[in-house]
């Protein structure tokens, strides 16, 4: 590693804020940016805090053609005294250094790209919004830069993050969602990337989200490659069910995705000594719960929303209602905890917070 002090520009030309009360997702940047660039020689270099500008890349840029890429998404969260907290952004760092194996881009430094996330949110520390539900939104993500177009790993890279204030995930409370379990497309099969955070698993995941859309379901529930009957992941977050007073969650297997809040939330129920096991979970033993009065619950878990409560599943044109589509007494109990330990409104018994 060279030159691994994290150099600041700052901008000349700060841009207007948006009204913090009228926020959505991920459309609004903050004024800069962190970057830092790979060669094989130098390794990762030149990391800095820059002024938050397009990039130029040549057409012939790696990314753009085999997508060797990784990202990440966390939420940083501002107190009243102005404390500035982050949810366990050493998981977020690993994670894509994990991803970045998988997709053959070489290991960065996790200590200095989060001393580098640091000094950015410090910097643009006045973006954070106040408002209740609002947070900071972090994007960290590494790419190909090589012009090449031969089918290899790419020679040099760039790694950058940037930051959106986003507006509250939940406006007018928590609803429940509407599902479609995927009996035709697959999202990732054992083998593949499904465990990474790399970009082909977002697009190749479109068209089912789009059909499901189109009949009305906010989201579809993933089934694994192979079989079709296994569970793995709801839209982009893992899943938990609460069958009979135990609850379960897909066991990792290699194309789940390792959330961070599903670790979090295992974490969470084990520290209230509420049974929960990780399984292979099949739709007709989740269909039998349910016909026998035992499906009490079912939430999807993630960094956006947190904790997503399923009010229906929509599965080989049956209909599965899950707590009259209300929110459950765990999963409210899950939301709460969780967004106090994130905003500082209660204890973290566990030091998640930073
Ligand atoms: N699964 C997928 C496919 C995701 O993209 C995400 C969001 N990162 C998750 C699960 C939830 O992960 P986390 O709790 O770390 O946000």
């Amino acid at each position: 590693m060279t030159n691994s002090v994290v150099q600041v520009e700052k901008t000349l030309n700060p841009k207007m804020k948006p009204a913090f009360d009228q926020l959505s997702f991920g459309t609004v940047f903050t004024d800069h940016m962190f970057t830092m660039e790979y060669t094989e020689e130098q390794g990762w270099h030149d990391p800095k805090i820059v002024p938050y500008e397009p990039i130029l890349l040549d057409p012939a840029a790696m990314v753009f053609h085999y997508g060797q890429t990784v990202f990440e998404g966390l939420k940083a969260y501002v107190t009243e005294d102005e404390e500035v907290l982050l949810f366990r952004p050493e998981e977020n760092m690993k994670r894509l250094n994990r991803s970045n194996d998988r997709l053959c881009i070489p290991a960065f430094d996790e200590e200095l790209a989060l001393s580098g996330l640091r000094k950015l949110i410090q910097v643009d520390k006045d973006w954070i919004p106040n408002i209740e539900g609002t947070s900071l939104y972090i994007r960290p993500f590494i790419f190909a830069t090589q012009p090449y177009l031969g089918v290899a790993p790419s020679k040099t890279y760039r790694f950058m993050i940037i930051l959106s204030p986003v507006g509250a995930y939940y406006k007018e409370g928590i609803n429940p969602v509407k599902i479609a379990v995927e009996s035709e497309f697959v999202r990732a099969v054992t083998g593949g990337t499904g465990s990474a955070k790399t970009a082909g698993n977002y697009a190749g995941a479109m068209k089912a989200q789009e059909v499901a859309e189109a009949k009305g379901y906010s989201q579809v529930l993933w089934l694994d490659g192979k079989e079709h009957r296994y569970i793995e992941e709801v839209g982009a977050m893992n899943v938990f069910f609460k069958l009979n007073g135990e609850v379960v969650t897909p066991e990792l297997n290699g194309s789940i995705l390792e959330g961070i809040t599903r670790k979090s939330v295992i974490e969470l129920l084990q520290h209230w000594d509420i049974p929960i096991t990780e399984r292979k979970i099949s739709m007709e033993e989740l269909y039998e719960a349910y016909q026998s009065g035992k499906l009490e619950e079912a939430f999807g878990t993630g960094t956006a929303a947190v904790i997503s409560p399923i009010g229906e599943l929509y599965w080989n044109d049956k209909k599965i209602t899950i707590n009259n589509g209300e929110i459950g007494e765990l999963a409210q109990r899950v939301y709460d905890t969780m967004t106090g330990i994130q905003t500082g409104r209660t204890e973290d018994p566990f030091g998640w917070r930073m």
